[in-house]
């Protein structure tokens, strides 16, 4: 029996109309420095039909993709809305890959047309003769002087390419399963993957993250999207702020503690999302340098694991809750969220918000041994993590993805355990964990430990190969500027909150923990310094 429902389809462009009347007081608000530019969603609907007609102008009829190399600001945010709402695909370029990483992508996608931003075209005009397809560049602004195109591309200023356009568009009715938006995986552990998202997926997921037990972001918010568009769709707060009323605050390119600080201070965002080294930052920052960040309500960290250090931190010195959450460019990415159950408090309630999370109703997840055995959820047994739903990835674009799921379920290359009531603990990447002696051991329960220390700024560990146990654990730490700790000290420092066999004997001090595109740190990159051997040890 079929049900008597409306079949109305799941569309970007509904939560356009929705955000731009309903919520057209709301505000896009990008940073510029030292002060901000004010975009009410009304406007950016307009906005948004204008781009649409100036795109159709230049030959998006279709599912062509139009992508963006550009900081989190509010012509992005319109690129965002504009571009699957008419009916192509929005392809977000991460502006941080390497350049033949950048160029695979493109070409890959076949992008059609690319907006960027004037002050990242240094990082794009060089790789323009080599893009295959793109036909039309479109600088936001109004200045194309600094852009110089080779044979075959066509250079555009977006404020003049839209200005004369109607600000009413005819949004095509689509069906919810068609492409809306693409994203490739930053690459960490392998090539650039493409994710394509639909306008259903894109829909589920904005009400996860606006469920109270989801990220809760709520209408009044205004949200400070540190998380890059080009990462991860931004956590889905654009999507989600159109279809919950909430502003957003949008860095541009100012993703230093400093202005980040001054930014909070000025326009009082109530919730905010980056990865933790963002804020490991800003903590670090505003130990020497006063700034009023309370009006922050709840602070969004994931991408990888947030050390206890920082949520204490937030909550002691500022009272601002970290909600600690887990997802990946493949679950839209919205996976799992550290909300505590109800009625629970004190060292418990910790406990469960030190966790990556509760799965929601939309993430089914379960865990499988290196034998294929499933895991029980009983909060111990460990087994690398498995996923599926309707925001989650059913394969890549374009390329053989079958070794990347088992019978339809994703494989996240996590490794973590579940309890029975659905919270996740990863213990590491399947890539990273150290196997010792038979026995594992979790890179990212050691770095959290070694950055509990007060003298402590970062710490990454990675396994090295050794005679008796085939590998041991090396801490590459970074100190604060003139601490005289010594790595004997913090060995013993660890003592009693590591078992003794995990101890790492093996230290390192250096200046920086390298870092991914996208702010993680970058084991791959110090696993080379240190076959290199541009890390010196000290072995205790
Ligand atoms: P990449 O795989 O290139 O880093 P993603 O941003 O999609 O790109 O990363 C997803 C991965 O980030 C996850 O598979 C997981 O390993 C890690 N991750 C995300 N959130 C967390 C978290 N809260 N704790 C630990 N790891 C996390």
């Amino acid at each position: 029996m079929l049900s008597t429902m409306q079949d109305a389809p799941l569309s970007i462009s509904q939560l356009l109309r929705h955000g731009s009347s309903v919520h057209g007081e709301q505000e896009v608000i990008t940073w510029t420095g030292e002060e901000s530019k004010r975009v009410s969603y009304a406007e950016v609907g307009r906005r948004c039909a204008k781009l649409a007609h100036a795109l159709r102008g230049l030959g998006v009829t279709g599912d062509q993709r139009v992508g963006t190399f550009m900081w989190n600001n509010s012509e992005h945010l319109e690129a965002y809305l504009a571009i699957p709402s008419m009916g192509a695909v929005l392809h977000t370029l991460n502006i941080r890959l390497f350049p033949e990483q950048l160029v695979h992508v493109v070409n890959h996608a076949e992008d059609h047309v690319i907006i960027v931003d004037p002050t990242l075209i240094p990082l794009l005009g060089p790789r323009l003769p080599e893009f295959t397809t793109v036909k039309h560049i479109i600088v936001t602004g109004s200045d194309t002087s600094a852009l110089q195109a080779p044979a075959g591309i066509t250079v555009h200023s977006y404020e003049q390419l839209i200005a004369g356009e109607s600000d009413v568009f005819e949004w095509p009715e689509l069906d919810e399963r068609t492409a809306a938006a693409m994203c490739y995986t930053s690459g960490t552990t392998g090539d650039p993957k493409g994710v394509v998202y639909s306008h259903r997926s894109i829909w589920l997921h904005s009400m996860q993250v606006c469920m109270t037990d989801g990220m809760a972001l709520s209408q009044g918010d205004i949200a400070l999207a540190i998380v890059p568009q080009f990462h991860a769709m931004s956590w889905g707060l654009p999507y989600a702020a159109f279809m919950i009323g909430a502003s957003l605050l949008m860095p541009d390119r100012f993703l230093q503690p400093a202005p980040i600080a001054d930014m909070i201070e000025a326009i009082k965002p109530t919730f905010a999302a980056a990865v933790p080294t963002i804020w490991q930052g800003l903590l670090l920052h505003l130990e020497d340098h006063k700034a009023d960040i309370s009006s922050l309500r709840s602070v969004v960290v994931g991408g990888s694991a947030v050390p206890p250090s920082v949520m204490h931190a937030f909550e002691e010195r500022y009272g601002i809750p970290v909600l600690h959450a887990w997802g990946m460019t493949e679950t839209s990415p919205l996976g799992s969220v550290a909300q505590c159950p109800a009625g629970v408090t004190g060292d418990e309630a910790w406990a469960y918000r030190y966790t990556q999370g509760r799965f929601p109703a939309g993430v089914e997840a379960r865990l499988k041994d290196d034998d294929g055995n499933l895991v029980p959820h009983d909060g111990e047994s460990v087994g690398e993590l498995q996923v599926r739903g309707p925001w989650i990835a059913g394969g890549y674009y374009g390329v053989d993805s079958a070794d990347k799921f088992d019978d339809g379920w994703l494989l996240t290359g996590d490794v973590g355990h579940i309890t029975k009531d659905g919270f996740l603990t990863l213990t590491d990447r399947s890539k990273d964990i150290i196997k010792s002696g038979g026995e594992w051991i979790s890179s990212v329960d050691l770095e959290n430990s070694v950055m509990g220390h007060p003298d402590v700024l970062e710490a990454a560990v990675i396994g090295i190969p050794d005679e008796k146990w085939d590998e041991r654990p090396l801490v590459a730490v970074v100190l604060r500027d003139g601490s005289s700790t010594t790595v004997q000290e913090l060995q013993d420092f660890l003592a009693g909150k590591v078992a003794k066999w995990q101890l790492p004997e093996n230290w390192a001090r250096i200046q920086e923990v390298p870092k991914t595109s996208v702010g993680k740190f970058d084991k791959k990159r110090l696993r080379g310094q240190y076959q290199d051997g541009d890390l010196t040890v000290d072995r205790l």
